[in-house]
């Protein structure tokens, strides 16, 4: 018998649409969904093989613990499994506190999933010891809208890539890492011959190549770019004055260090023509609707926070921001990086966009979640959270998801912390991984095609994910595995309100509970539900109760979510830091993506 099944592609931000077709239990072929607003059925490579990688195979099936570090796997009951997992987390807790345990999670879960794990961690447990891979790519993004535009929240559209009259790629290429995106990219240059392509990347990447412009920017010099195009701003009275004054502060501070980076200085800097530095700047500010797009080339920095807030000052001082066509647009790399960031699934973070640092808003989640409090202490992020695991500091690690062994840098540290480590979960789909040879409990976890529950895309779209087929073995979702090890630990912690804490029966009463911690918020969700996401589809928010449709565009009104509701410039320099190549440097190597493989290839490279 067949069937369609609607789904999301689990490879990139994107979130295009799928519709899996399953033929006797067993996943037969892939398309792309025409009614998905992101893709209308278009599918990149990666996406259109999707079915080839649901060979099981290689699929982690049972729980599977070692009694040596890398010597042979036995398989053992999910009883068995959770208890011993429960007990040595909570020997470990009660000799050397909550911050000897952490939790290193991923942009490939689910919401739902996300929100359990940040739960326990934060709520259940009582660190702040919870952070993901979605940390390396996506964290300068967040903190970069929330230092500027007082929200991590993309303010654009993927329509607005039709609509652009400029596009400005940095540090991004799109055409190999978001090819859905790159297609709106061609469609806007076919519909309009006039549309101006700006791309700022060190290499003639293959986004470079349909450039009207490209700005082979030495790597790391990003910011005095941005502040070269500012200072051409203001000399050729580019400038939205009325909006700056209206809309935002902290123009004249930033203005004053532009006027250190005029054109010929920033051409020395960046090794690129002092002409295409002012040519870039007038397209950008002569344009009646300029979109910037952007990804790890400013994101992964020793200051990629301050490349954030330099590429979207530009906008902030043309105004080019809350209108059709116009805005700064990060592009998330992992496909539920963002729903990740909407729970506060990161160390730094706390649920629906509110701060770990704010003593009101942990009140606010401890009364919530109904536990005494929310500890204020930052937890490690992923780099450090393998530093302290080696240096003995956490001593043990649960992993979901992802693939540090292989996928984290400097590899070769990382296999000696998992090495060092007390105790290692890992809760998998593959039992291939690189990691997999460090765990000392295998948790076997669905996969695409079977997973449920929710994502969001780079544009703020929520997609219901639907399951295809059942999880091959003994595997759970991972919301399931994180309940059930929590009641456990729970009870093994003496917390008698435990059960309380996690008394989901399905998926749905998460996504609920995590709805309602949006109320008030800048991301509000409590317009949704999973019947409305099934029957009206997919869904960007913000979306409050009683609205009818999500947000297209943010900050339409000038209104940002501060203080006092203005936007903010930040006074940032180009400092020559460690990834910007000294002057005796012959040879800069930089990171990039292969267009048809997964990032750690756990899924395209094991053939
Ligand atoms: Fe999947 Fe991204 Fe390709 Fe879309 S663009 S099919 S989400 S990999």
């Amino acid at each position: 018998m067949k069937t369609e099944v609607k789904s999301t592609c689990c490879y990139c931000g994107v979130g295009c649409g799928v519709l899996i077709e399953t033929e006797n239990g067993k996943i037969a072929s892939v398309r792309g969904d025409p009614e998905h607003p992101a893709n209308r059925g278009r599918l990149c490579t990666k996406g259109a093989t999707l079915h080839l990688t649901a060979d099981p195979t290689y699929r982690l099936q049972y729980p599977e613990r070692r009694a040596l570090r890398q010597g042979a796997r036995e398989m053992v009951s999910w009883d068995a499994a959770l208890d011993e997992a429960a007990e040595r987390f909570a020997e470990t807790i009660r000799a050397h506190g909550p911050d000897s345990v952490a939790f290193y999670i991923s942009g490939q879960l689910m919401t739902e999933d996300y929100y359990v794990f940040n739960k326990l961690a934060k709520g259940l447990i009582g660190t702040n010891n919870v952070d993901t891979n979605s940390r390396l790519c996506m964290s300068s993004a967040v903190a970069g809208y929330k230092q500027t535009l007082g929200a991590d929240a993309p303010p654009c559209s993927y329509e607005d890539i039709l609509q652009a009259k400029v596009i400005f790629i940095a540090g991004a290429n799109p055409a190999v890492a978001h090819p859905i995106i790159f297609r709106y990219v061609e469609d806007a240059r076919a519909a309009n011959p006039d549309l101006k392509i700006i791309v700022a990347d060190p290499r003639r990447s293959e986004s470079a190549e349909i450039a009207d412009l490209h700005l082979a920017i030495k790597p790391g010099t990003d910011i005095a770019l941005f502040n070269g195009m500012l200072n051409v701003l203001i000399a050729e009275d580019l400038v939205d004055q009325a909006y700056v004054a209206a809309h935002t502060n902290g123009f004249e501070a930033l203005a004053e260090i532009a006027k250190s980076y005029p054109p010929a200085v920033v051409a020395e800097i960046c090794g690129v023509e002092a002409t295409d530095i002012v040519k870039a700047a007038r397209w950008f500010g002569g344009s009646a609707a300029s979109l910037s797009m952007y990804c790890q080339g400013l994101n992964q920095s020793a200051h990629g926070t301050h490349n954030n807030a330099g590429i979207i000052h530009l906008h902030l001082a043309t105004g080019q921001i809350g209108k059709p066509g116009a805005g700064p647009f990060s592009l998330t790399g992992q496909p539920n990086a963002m729903g990740g960031r909407e729970v506060g699934g990161l160390s730094n973070l706390l649920s629906a966009h509110r701060d770990l640092g704010n003593p009101a808003h942990r009140a606010e989640m401890a009364r919530f979640w109904g536990v005494p409090f929310v500890p204020s202490k930052p937890g490690k992020s992923a780099v450090d959270l393998f530093k302290s695991l080696k240096t003995g500091e956490i001593k043990a690690v649960w992993i979901a998801c992802t693939n540090p062994a292989q996928s984290l840098p400097n590899q070769a540290a990382v296999r000696e912390a998992l090495q060092t480590a007390e105790y290692v979960v890992l809760q998998e789909a593959y039992g291939n991984t690189d990691t997999a040879d460090y765990a000392d409990l295998l948790l076997p976890a669905s996969g695409w095609g079977e997973k449920h529950g929710t994502v969001t895309n780079s544009e703020r779209r929520i997609t219901r994910v639907l399951p295809a087929v059942q999880a091959p073995g003994e595997a759970r979702h991972d919301w399931e595995i994180v309940v059930d090890f929590a009641r456990r630990l729970g009870q093994k912690l003496d917390h008698a309100g435990a059960a309380k804490l996690f008394p989901y029966a399905d998926a749905e009463a998460i996504f609920n509970e995590h709805r309602e911690s949006t109320r008030g918020r800048d991301l509000d969700i409590t317009g949704l539900s999973y019947a409305l996401l099934e029957s009206e589809g997919p869904q960007q928010w913000p979306y409050p109760e009683g609205a009818s449709s999500g947000k297209v565009r943010l900050y339409e009104d000038g209104r940002f979510p501060t203080p006092d509701g203005r936007a903010r410039f930040v006074a940032i320099e180009h400092l020559p830091t460690a990834d910007v190549p000294a002057a005796d440097t012959p040879i800069s190597l930089l990171s990039g993506r292969m267009r048809d493989h997964w990032h750690g290839m756990s899924r395209t490279g094991t053939e």
